[in-house]
């Protein structure tokens, strides 16, 4: 056979792949001796991660304050299957210290035959106590090749992720041990560095054939510890580097320099009734110092909700608008829209300046006034979701917009914006905060302010979590504070992930409340699914008060300011994710008043130790730190890195068109430093050599040309 570089060689002809697997192997997009070499393990088991049998009953894990899995490893002795209601497999392991039993309801006949009596198996789990029996329900599981002598060996094993079609073709974890043992021999020494000697020495990183190989069967932790180091440091690296050619290339377009000097600016900071705090002046500053630059300013406006970030803003575009420009602010949805539209209305007043709205769903005749007025300048500052960017909206000279963004939109949506043919000023508004890692990830294009301190006088809410069992408790509750002059929002959660549903249940669960529970109080209804018009009659009469208690939907999560309204019930709490909780109850304390959150969650939750897996379980438990942790403080940023944690960078911003790259093996939560390292070498790169033109970067450029090449074209430095 010819020679034939990694990217080529056909996988089948590595020794135990073949067609059928190297066709279940192209399904998972594993298609060269490369690909497959990068196909990380997501676990090790070696013997310092094993616990014994005897060790595990020196423990008590029947508190249900803890979730902790163990590894075990041992022989399967027996099986025995139940019949009855609850039919179940049993089998016993052994390990020789002692034995635990390994429970499975459902799918007997599978079971039965899952393992050969004598079979060698590492347990992975949370296990329990049933009638004084260490057992496991549904733990994963992994088959251990019984001629390793795993123990005696001290071998660190490798686990591969599988699925159903690649355990088919003989492809579970064991199966890819197999079939990696044979690609690192033949190809690991083959794969070309991608980075450059200078960065691999100053950040002492092994070469890439060395923690390739390690990576799948280290000889040492110490080992495998360098092979992920390098691993990480490479991802993270990559992605870096696509950021500092993205910032580069916004700054050196021609943009704008404000006169930041306003009349305008000095007059609306003149008519609020109130001090901007010292943590608004430190960002003003630094956003018009961004301003006063000829190159377009590209910020992230980071603060806690109710930290004054509108005002902020506000401020901003008064300033572009001073210097003859029109401002822009898009926000996440129409509520969201219409609710800045109201505040900056009522805002900008006595000013004299032309503020207009445009959404979808407006009719013609209005929309295209509409339009004309921000084609032809008059409009000044204009409100909208992003129909301001899709549609074909022409401004006469956009100077400053504002993306008040709820993590809808990613690096590369913004980038998009700024091919448009204007360069304005941009500055980007989260309405949570974002802990710093992820911000440097997600946002690592932007400049960061953050306003670290909110408007003195607020009244710390009361956080209190609850069960579905004592929900009357709840209802009291809010009649007494309703009884007191208060109001009260009902949050029901999306169901199903289904718009549909969702509204269905709250359009229930409302018709319940307003005929049996609350008969002699105005209840009303605010959810996605309404029209235009139902929707602003709903807010409008809870902002009067004429409606008590409203039953809602997420809609309200964002923006939305009713002072008297001092109680936030949220149902089914524990489907919600940390981000969400801590941006429903900043709808409330915003008056003088005492505020409350009462975080209502199902029964089951209480109890995740008896739930039937693995997965549920780890669900549940989540589920009950996020509520904890919501009682427990209402510090943003503490907020936000316990959400990290839970739910990993991927999930974090709950939605995949978020911009946020999967990394393979970096974890941004965990290799800060890595990451920290990764940044200052990309960033320092592409000062020194922009095009990646030395000879010594060329590795660099090809490997990120092929990793990129969809995004090259907004990533030119
Ligand atoms: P965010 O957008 O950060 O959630 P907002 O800008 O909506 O916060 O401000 C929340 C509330 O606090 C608004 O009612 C606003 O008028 C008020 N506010 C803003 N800045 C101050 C301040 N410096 N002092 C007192 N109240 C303020
Ligand atoms: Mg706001």
């Amino acid at each position: 056979m010819p020679a034939r570089t990694n990217e080529q060689y056909p996988l089948q002809y590595i020794k135990g792949v073949g067609p059928k697997r190297a066709e279940a192997l192209a399904q998972w997009n594993i298609h060269t001796p490369s690909d497959l070499l990068r196909y990380y393990p997501f676990r090790y088991v070696d013997a310092t991660n094993v616990t014994t049998i005897k060790d595990l009953r020196k423990r008590t894990f029947l508190s249900n304050d803890r979730f902790e899995s163990v590894t075990i490893v041992g022989n399967i002795s027996s099986v025995r299957t139940f019949p009855g209601r609850m039919k179940r497999v049993i089998h016993t392991l052994d390990d020789g210290t002692g034995s635990v039993t390994l429970v499975w309801f459902g799918m007997p006949h599978f079971f039965e035959k899952a393992f050969d009596i004598g079979e060698t198996i590492a347990v992975f789990g949370t296990p329990g106590e049933f009638n004084g029996t260490l057992q496991f329900i549904h733990p994963d599981f992994d088959r251990i090749e019984s001629d390793d002598n795993f123990l005696n060996t001290g071998a660190i094993v490798p686990h591969y992720h599988s699925g159903e079609m690649l355990k088919a073709v003989g492809l579970d974890s064991r199966g890819f041990r197999r079939i990696m043992r044979n690609c690192v021999e033949q190809f690991a020494s083959n794969e070309a560095e991608i980075i450059s000697d200078d960065i691999l020495d100053r950040q002492k990183i092994i070469r890439l054939p060395d923690a390739l190989r390690a990576i799948h069967f280290p000889a040492s932790s110490d080992e495998l510890a360098q092979a992920q180091y390098r691993l990480k440091f490479e991802e993270f690296f990559f992605f870096q580097l696509m950021l500092a050619r993205q910032r580069r290339g916004a700054q050196k377009e021609p943009g704008i320099a404000f006169k930041v000097k306003s009349d305008l600016a000095k007059r609306f900071v003149e008519s609020l009734p109130f001090m901007l705090t010292n943590a608004q002046k430190k960002v003003l500053r630094e956003i018009m110092a961004d301003m006063e630059k000829p190159s377009p300013m590209s910020r992230l406006l980071q603060g806690d909700v109710g930290s004054g970030k509108t005002v902020v803003a506000l401020l901003a575009m008064l300033v572009a608008v001073d210097n003859g420009y029109q401002a822009a602010i898009m926000a996440p949805t129409e509520i969201l829209s219409a609710q800045h539209y109201n505040t900056i209305t009522n805002y900008v007043k006595e000013l004299g300046i032309k503020v207009i709205e445009l959404v979808g769903g407006q009719n013609k005749r209005l929309r295209t006034e509409i339009l004309t007025h921000i084609a032809d300048g008059s409009a000044q500052i204009v409100i909208g979701t992003h129909a301001l960017i899709q549609e074909h909206v022409e401004f006469k000279n956009l100077g400053f917009i504002v993306i008040d963004e709820q993590h809808r939109f990613g690096v590369m949506q913004r980038a998009a914006l700024r091919q448009k043919s204007y360069q304005p000023d941009v500055l980007v508004m989260t309405a949570t905060p974002i802990p710093r890692t992820l911000s440097l990830t997600a946002y690592g294009d932007l400049d960061v302010s953050i306003i670290n301190e909110l408007p003195t006088g607020r009244k710390p809410i009361i956080t209190r979590v609850g069960f579905e069992s004592k929900i009357k408790d709840v209802w009291t509750f809010i009649r007494k504070q309703v009884a007191a002059g208060r109001q009260a929002y009902i949050v029901f959660p999306l169901v199903e992930k289904s718009e549909t549903l969702d509204y269905k249940a709250a359009v229930e669960e409302y018709e319940k409340l307003r005929t049996t529970i609350f008969p002699d109080i105005p209840v009303g209804l605010l959810h996605g699914q309404q029209f235009g018009y139902e929707k602003s009659d709903a807010m409008e009469a809870f902002i009067k008060g004429e409606i008590k208690i409203l039953v809602t939907t997420t809609v309200i999560e964002v923006g939305v300011d009713v002072p008297n309204a001092s109680v936030m019930v949220v149902m089914h709490a524990e489907r919600f994710g940390l981000a969400q909780l801590h941006q429903l109850r900043g709808r409330v304390g915003r008056g003088a008043e005492q505020s409350y959150c009462l975080l209502v969650a199902s029964d089951r939750v209480q109890k995740w130790m008896f739930r039937e897996t693995e997965e549920k379980k780890k669900e549940d438990y989540a589920a009950l730190t996020r509520l904890n942790t919501m009682a427990a403080t209402s510090d943003g940023f503490k907020i936000a890195e316990v959400d990290l944690e839970l739910r990993g960078p991927g999930d974090f911003f709950g939605t995949r068109q978020s911009g946020m790259p999967e990394f393979a093996i970096a974890n941004i939560v965990r290799d800060g430093d890595i990451l920290t390292r990764a940044r200052a070498e990309a960033f320092a790169l592409t000062e020194t050599d922009p095009e990646l033109n030395e000879p010594n970067h060329a590795p660099v450029k090809k490997y990120f040309m092929e990793k990129y090449s969809g995004a090259s074209a907004l990533a030119k430095a």
